[in-house]
């Protein structure tokens, strides 16, 4: 079997989800299983409203949701006639009217919990399942709509919940497998799940690639077909730089890196089921079926370039703790990271002084109630409005120049760093900058690396001048990571 997965932008229309069922038909004979997003934006909106809801715009919400209701509905109508329209129509009215529903109640308590939060969320993936079952029933495909919040089975961590795979496997052997073998096509919404108590979970945004990748490892799928908006995993976001590149073939360990680091076309933990079963994930694009995409998989060749590709990640902080007693003591570390963990706060990127630590986090989790904790242990400075840079490549494992033709290219445009980290699995070389200049820096670093002569690679170490500390660089302190 194989699972195929198709995102927002290709499933945003009728005429979108008309290419989808022909990619389907084309590969009936592969037993799939399809995993849709809800309808490009549709998540942005229900977040929208539920936030005016929650602070007392409950006409505007309901406006928004009117919007997206009438939006499914028309669809709909361009997609399917008759009787099979009359259901799925109810369908769309009765999410409507449930979400209006919640919105109220969120109103009326003025609170959004994240566990409202992710009720709120899972229509947009409810409401587009439902229609592109159904399109594709009339379309010739025996499809079968599966509630995912029967199947994928998680923990209770409100809006990015971690999978339990074993009960997820079993949920999945027994709704879904038995549909293949009656040689059916099962239609699931992404990103949605559930408590084993049924409570409606999300998997993080951008999370239907991750349920794709979940349900190819349960059911031990040939491959995982991600389709999309771009020809494939690219040298750079295409957004950010127009000539980046497809990409052939990729490793899991490189793409994890890149997702990891801002890559969106995949979300960063979709590749951790794919690597336990060695499954190959190909990320395509749904408005050119033909064209070959990318293959992230284990043993892919190395790239001909010194990086396989840069990735930006938006968003980010810096909190810098200082503290004299940090002066060799012992345990000092320690105590810095248990109160990052005990805030669930992951740390990107981490540098580090005599007397300071630099971290790098989403901006989203900065809690007062961490802020507070660090101050316990030294004093505390916030650097909101960065972003992180990271070039990726297998390359750079024992070459030398790599790392001063990186923080050159980026002086030369007169961008400042922040911070540095050459990752530790070796193939990934990161810094912050300011957000503002992200657009500049990538580009630069993609002319560089990409389509510059300069492209050839850098002598391997030993075989002359070593490169200049990246401390260097900053006139700052040494960096870990
Ligand atoms: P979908 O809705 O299909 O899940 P996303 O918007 O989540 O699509 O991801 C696709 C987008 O990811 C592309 O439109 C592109 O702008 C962005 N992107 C960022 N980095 C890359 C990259 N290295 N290669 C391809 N696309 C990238
Ligand atoms: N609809 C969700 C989102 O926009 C999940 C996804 O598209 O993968 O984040
Ligand atoms: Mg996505």
């Amino acid at each position: 079997m194989i699972v195929m997965k198709f995102g927002g932008t290709s499933v945003e229309d009728s005429a979108a989800i008309e290419r989808a069922a022909d990619i389907v038909f084309a590969r009936l004979e592969q037993r799939p299983v399809v995993v849709v997003s809800a309808m490009a934006g549709v998540t942005d909106s229900l977040l929208a409203m539920s936030q005016a809801a929650a602070s007392g715009s409950l006409p505007q919400a309901m406006e928004l949701l009117r919007r997206v209701r009438q939006r499914h509905l028309e669809v709909l109508s361009a997609l399917i006639r008759g009787a099979d329209e009359a259901s799925v129509r109810e369908r769309i009215h009765a999410l409507a009217a449930a979400l209006q529903d919640v919105l109220r109640g969120v109103a009326t308590l003025g609170e959004l919990s994240p566990r409202t939060t992710d009720t709120i969320l899972s229509t947009g993936e409810l409401l587009s399942s439902g229609i592109v079952s159904a399109a594709f029933q009339s379309r010739g495909i025996p499809s079968v709509l599966v509630d995912s919040r029967h199947c994928i089975v998680t923990d209770a961590t409100h809006t990015r919940a971690v999978p339990l795979f074993d009960e997820t496997s079993n949920r999945l052997r027994c709704d879904v497998e038995t549909l293949l073998q009656a040689n059916q096509v099962p239609v699931m919404g992404g990103f949605i799940a559930a408590t084993a108590e049924g409570v409606v979970t999300t998997l993080g945004r951008g999370g239907s690639d991750f349920s794709a990748a979940i349900i190819g490892a349960a059911l031990n799928a040939k491959r995982i077909e991600i389709w999309t908006d771009v020809e494939g995993m690219m040298t750079t976001d295409p957004r950010l730089c127009p000539q980046a590149r497809r990409i052939e073939m990729i490793g899991f360990d490189e793409a994890s890196e890149l997702a990891y680091f801002g890559a969106k076309v995949l979300h960063p933990a979709t590749l951790i089921p794919a690597v336990e079963k060695n499954i190959p994930v190909h990320v395509l694009n749904s408005r050119k079926p033909k064209s070959k995409g990318t293959c992230i998989r284990s043993g892919a060749p190395r790239s001909r370039t010194v990086f396989r590709a840069i990735a930006a990640k938006k968003g980010m902080q810096v909190i810098n703790v200082k503290s004299p007693r940090m002066l060799m003591a012992q345990g000092f570390l320690r105590a810095l990271f248990d109160v990052f963990a005990q805030h669930d706060c992951a740390a990107d990127l981490v540098s580090t002084s005599e007397v300071s630590v630099s971290v790098a986090l989403d901006s989203s989790r900065n809690g007062g109630a961490l802020l507070h904790d660090l101050k316990r242990l030294g004093e505390v400075e916030v650097e909101a409005g960065k972003a992180i840079i990271c070039l990726v490549g297998k390359h750079i494992r024992g070459r030398v120049g790599v790392a001063a033709k990186v923080f050159q290219t980026i002086a030369d445009g007169g961008i400042n760093v922040h911070m540095i980290s050459q990752g530790a699995s070796e193939i990934n070389i990161s810094f912050v900058v300011e957000e503002s200049d992200v657009l500049e820096a990538v580009q630069r670093l993609h002319r560089c690396f990409f389509e510059a002569e300069c492209v050839g690679e850098p002598r391997e170490a030993g075989a002359g001048l070593q490169v200049p500390s990246l401390a260097s660089h900053l006139g700052a302190r040494p960096e870990v990571g």
